[in-house]
This record gives C-alpha cells, sequence and structure tokens, in this order.
C-alpha cells in the first residue's frame, strides 16, 4: 500500500495525480479502433476470428445464445441463486420506477403549451463483462432498469469461455432481467457488433454496461452511431474514515473491493494514524480466512493507497478531486459532512453501509462513472433509457403573443422567413 502524508511537500506530486481525467493510452485508442474498423467491414467473420484470438472459443458453429442453452442454464442454476436474483430485481424495479421521468405539460409566459414526453427505446444493449468473473449482478443491473423503463429489445453483449458457452447463473439472469438476445461476444468487438450490427445481430439504439479499458474505449469511439450511458471502467472504493470508525469493517470493504483484480483503486483517507494502523492489521488478519486472501493482500499491497489528511476537511477535498466510484462515508456526524461530497458516484454512508451491498442487492445501478468521470457522469439509470421528446402547442393567443419578440430574434440573425412563418398566423394581419 502507498502511504502518503497530506502534509508533507514529497506527497503533492501524488495527490495531483488523483484530480484524474479518464482518457484512455494511445495504444488502447489503436487496438480499439482497428477492432471496430474489422467489425465494421468484416461483420460476423471478425467476431469469430476475434473471439478465437482473445477467449479462445470457436464461435463458427453460432454467434448467439440458442433455445437449449437458455433452457439448460433455467435447468442449472440453483434455486438460491434464483432467490436472490429475483430478490435484487425486485429492489432494482423499485429504485428504477421511482427515477424514471413522467410526461408533463404547462404554460410558458406567452400562454404556449410546452411539455415532454418520454419514451423507452425500442432496442438498446448491455454491455456484461465476463473476462475474470461472470457478473450475475452486472446482468440486472444494467437490463433490470432497461425491462423497468419499458424497453422491448434488450440485447446483451458478453464473452463465452473457451468452451463457447456462457456461466448458466449469468444466463439465468440476463433471462430474468428481460434480455431477449445474448451474443457470445466480449470486449471491443461485442461493442462494436452491437452498435453497428453484423449479419447476426441487429444494430442498438443505445448501448450501456460496465467493462475492461478496451471495453470502455469502444463505447466511446462508437458514440454517434449509438448514444452511451457512461464510461463505467475498474472498478474503485474510497474510505473517508476517522476515529469513530469501525477498523475490521473499513478493512472488509478495502478487501471487498480488491477482489475485482489488480486494475481496481482502492484508497482510505484518514485523520487517524491510529485507524489506519489498525486497518492495516486488519486486512492482514481478515485475509487469512478468505479462499483468495493472499491475492487480495498482494492486490493492496500493489495498488492501494492510503493518504493521513490533517482533518475531515482536506479529506473532503481529496475525495472531491478524485472522484470514487464509491465512497464509503464513516465519520462522525455523517450527516454534516455528506452535503460536502460532490462528485463521489455512490456513498455509502455509516459503518453498517457495506459497498458489496449496493454491488448486488440495494437498488441504484453498480453500474457507476470511474477514472474520475464522476465530476462529469452519472451512474446508470431508468431515465436514460427513455428517449426525451418535448412537445408545443399554440393558439390564437399564444401566437399573437409570441410574435414580436420572434420577429426580433429574425431580424437580429437576418432569418425572416422564420418571422414571417409566425407573423402569417397571426389573425388580422
Ligand atoms: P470484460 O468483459 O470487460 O473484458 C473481457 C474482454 O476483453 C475479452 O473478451 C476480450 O475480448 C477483451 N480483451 C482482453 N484482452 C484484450 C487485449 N489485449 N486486446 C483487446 N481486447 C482484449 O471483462 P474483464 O476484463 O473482467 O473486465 C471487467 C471490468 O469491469 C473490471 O475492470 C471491473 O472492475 C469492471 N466493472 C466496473 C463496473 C462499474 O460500474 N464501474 C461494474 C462492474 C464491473
Amino acid at each position: 500500500m502507498k502511504f502518503v502524508d497530506y502534509s508533507e511537500a514529497s506527497s503533492q506530486d501524488f495527490l495531483q495525480s488523483l484530480d484524474r481525467r479518464a482518457v484512455p493510452s494511445a495504444r488502447v485508442r489503436e487496438v480499439v479502433a482497428g477492432i471496430i474498423e474489422q467489425v465494421r467491414s468484416q461483420g460476423d467473420a471478425a467476431l469469430i476470428e476475434l473471439t478465437q484470438k482473445f477467449d479462445g472459443a470457436d464461435l463458427s458453429g453460432g454467434l448467439l445464445v440458442t433455445a437449449e442453452e437458455w433452457a439448460a442454464a433455467e435447468a442449472a442454476t440453483e434455486e438460491r441463486t434464483k432467490e436472490a436474483i429475483a430478490a435484487s430485481l425486485r429492489n432494482i424495479t423499485f429504485f428504477a420506477k421511482k427515477s424514471q421521468r413522467q410526461d408533463w405539460s404547462d404554460h410558458n409566459e406567452q400562454g404556449v403549451q410546452v411539455g415532454e414526453r418520454f419514451v423507452p427505446f425500442e432496442r438498446v444493449g448491455c454491455y456484461v463483462p465476463g473476462g475474470k468473473a461472470p457478473l450475475v449482478s452486472t446482468a440486472l443491473m444494467t437490463a433490470g432498469f432497461a425491462k423497468a423503463a419499458g424497453v422491448r429489445e434488450i440485447v446483451a453483449a458478453t464473452p463465452c469461455g473457451p468452451d463457447g458457452t456462457v456461466n448458466a447463473a449469468l444466463l439465468y439472469a440476463l433471462k430474468a432481467a428481460g434480455v431477449t438476445e445474448v451474443l457470445k461476444v466480449g470486449g471491443a468487438q461485442g461493442v462494436a457488433a452491437l452498435a453497428l450490427g453484423t449479419e447476426s445481430i441487429a444494430p442498438v439504439q443505445k448501448l450501456v454496461g460496465p467493462g475492461n479499458s478496451y471495453v470502455v474505449e469502444a463505447k466511446r469511439q462508437l458514440i454517434g452511431a449509438i448514444s452511451i450511458d457512461l464510461l463505467p471502467g475498474p472498478s474503485e472504493i474510497m474510505v473517508l474514515a476517522d476515529d469513530s470508525a469501525r477498523a475490521d469493517f473499513v478493512a472488509a470493504d478495502l478487501l471487498g473491493q480488491a477482489e475485482h483484480g489488480p486494475d481496481s483503486v482502492v484508497g482510505l483517507v484518514t485523520p487517524s494514524r491510529n485507524l489506519l494502523e489498525a486497518v492495516l492489521l486488519e486486512i492482514d488478519k481478515q485475509a487469512q480466512s478468505l479462499s483468495r486472501g493472499d491475492y487480495l493482500r498482494q492486490v493492496l499491497a500493489d495498488g492501494a493507497f492510503a493518504i493521513v489528511v490533517p482533518d475531515l476537511s482536506v479529506g473532503v477535498q481529496v475525495v472531491n478531486a478524485f472522484s470514487p466510484e464509491h465512497l464509503s462515508l464513516v465519520v462522525e456526524d455523517e450527516e454534516s459532512w455528506l452535503p460536502r461530497i460532490l462528485t463521489a458516484s455512490a456513498i455509502y454512508v455509516g459503518s453498517l453501509s457495506p459497498v458489496a451491498v449496493g454491488d448486488f442487492l440495494a437498488g441504484p445501478s453498480h453500474t457507476l462513472p470511474t477514472g474520475g468521470s464522476g465530476k462529469s457522469f452519472s451512474g446508470l439509470r431508468a431515465d436514460q433509457f427513455q428517449r426525451r421528446i418535448s412537445v408545443v402547442r399554440m393558439d390564437a393567443d399564444s401566437v399573437a403573443r409570441s410574435v414580436e419578440a420572434v420577429e426580433e430574434f429574425a431580424r437580429v440573425e437576418g432569418l425572416d422567413a422564420h418571422g414571417q412563418s409566425v407573423r402569417i398566423r397571426v389573425s388580422g394581419d
């Protein structure tokens, strides 16, 4: 773990590096551009070749999950897994319905009726990562929101294993969340296939979901062909805690997020050296009883950081500069500190709110901006699956009350036909 004392001058370079910008490396940009071009020009043949290359699977017999595979997945998924999936989906649907936009209509200053209608996209794509682990929860935390918003065709892309199959529980979860087609192709090629379409799969209108740097970069490069949700890359946790925090709980959260792999970002910010020392001891202790304890300890040793700040106000500044995907806020008087956090994508308040509950069950989508992009994006929500259409309706009175200002704009912009199109409707002229 890297240790930084905020008050030491030598720490300033590191602290400046916390003000991140989610900009991809030139190498990833180039690799992804090549993959997108290959999918654009060769369609299915490119998907078969790239899946062989990156995932070691032969998909020449078919790129989509078949009805038989769906049925086998349902049969192979344990009842208790199905129950956990159902519980998570109920919370997702509850949360999604709350944040969905509602149609509205009102009158402006000139009496013009103005309003908005919200209609679901007809066909969306959900990328569900599968490189390191079958992210069953991500199937729910993407497609579940699309379904709640009323999307009819929900297509998933996810990498298959070397035997060409997709994990059974993941397939079951995709179906339960409302997915209608599954492309067994991951990475930038899976994203490109959904955005551009190939012989096997029709293109989608919008593409959502997290992934590794190739997936995220492909989404970025394909904006225009499709719209996207956000740029959700490798997972992150930052804990802002003071002496009131329990070291064992903090250590458990840090270990939990380190489980996402060596590219995950794990940080502790605290004014308390005592807490920091106790957390380090707890990490070692708890790692001993975890199945991949040595690996997790290594991930934390190589990639995690701890910053000792003079007080919590400085801690808040560090958090806002960093813009973590997940913030665990464990401080005395948490209610007074909560409103000062402006850039974290999801906040877990108090020592009894583990991030893992948000990862799997709580209801808000765990598809969240990373790499500092939380400063300009928010997490995935149901309203991102709604197209927004504005509606304007006028009558004789509101036309008459609008004509003067419109004619002035038309005069200033040199567009007299615009002015004429309103004036012609004013009765008596
Ligand atoms: P993935 O499905 O995103 O990527 C696997 C695919 O990457 C492979 O199928 C392959 O096609 C492609 N690939 C691998 N190496 C490549 C190379 N050298 N060149 C080109 N393509 C290559 O799965 P993953 O790798 O396990 O990554 C999932 C990521 O998603 C993790 O970093 C995890 O932290 C993140 N995640 C983020 C959120 C969020 O909301 N921010 C949520 C869940 C997961």
